[in-house]
């Protein structure tokens, strides 16, 4: 678990490099932001968790996928939060996205499983630092990445890793347009000192500004049919994923 900035701790899980965002607030109290991944990992957090005094009074899940909407029975009853389309695609796609769980994770208790409500405010009302919402539609419906305006740190979701090349969400309709929509949004995120994506490494503020550069870079090259050299493209699942892109990208 590291303190990246004062209050504000990322833990890293082996499993796909996922972050846990953990946020202090006042009276012990602390914003868990897309805990994961496997029940060891969950287990373990909890164990910080209590070391440290801190106990979770809200959470909040940056989109719709299985590994980002998971919770412990031992971070007790909070409310949980996800924007309103997230809510709705969680609703929506329930089965599979529990199969997901069953499949790369096991153990889960399922009856905790995304039991996420809709943030109908644009910050989430808690008792602790700001937490701002950038709610957008790349790589999944109603993804919210959250700033924390004070500490300068953005929390970015499946966005902006230096592990990852961009990854689409196919079932849009313009799926490059949707995911440019979204890039740009965070972009221009006013005050980024650091950013934590969901998979991969907290980067400072020039790794933020590289990584958007990489990702409009990639999306670039992938709709002109060109090579996109991009060094993420370094594993087969990932190349797979390209190559999946390239199948959908606009025919001019
Ligand atoms: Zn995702």
């Amino acid at each position: 678990m590291d303190e990246i900035a004062p209050g504000v701790f990322v833990a890293t899980a082996e499993k796909y490099t996922t972050t846990t965002t953990v946020v202090a607030g006042a009276d012990g109290g602390c914003l868990l932001i897309d805990p994961a991944v496997t029940v060891a990992d969950l287990a373990e957090l909890a164990g910080w968790l209590s070391e440290r005094g801190l106990r979770p009074v809200a959470g909040w899940s940056t989109h719709p996928h299985w590994d980002h909407l998971l919770w412990s029975a031992a971070f007790g009853e909070v409310p949980r939060y996800a924007t309103p389309r997230a809510v709705a695609v969680v609703a929506r796609e329930l089965p599979g996205l529990v199969s997901g769980v069953r499949e790369s994770a096991p153990g889960h208790d399922l009856s905790l499983f995304a039991r996420v409500e809709p943030l109908l405010d644009r910050e989430i009302d808690w008792a602790g630092p700001r937490a701002v919402v950038y709610a957008h539609n790349a790589h999944a419906p109603g993804h919210g990445a959250v700033l924390l305006p004070d500490a300068g740190v953005l929390i970015a979701g499946d966005m902006l890793s230096d592990l990852e090349i961009p990854l689409l969400d196919l079932d849009e309709a313009d799926p490059f347009g949707g995911y440019r929509e979204g890039l740009e949004l965070l972009a221009a995120v006013p005050g980024v000192r650091l950013v934590v994506p969901g998979h991969g490494h907290v980067g400072d503020h020039a790794e933020f500004r590289r990584r958007v550069a990489a990702d409009r870079g990639y999306l670039d090259a992938t709709e002109a049919d060109a090579d996109p050299a991009d060094p993420r493209l370094a594993e087969d699942w990932l190349r797979a994923e390209h190559a999946r892109h390239r199948e959908r990208r606009p025919r001019r």
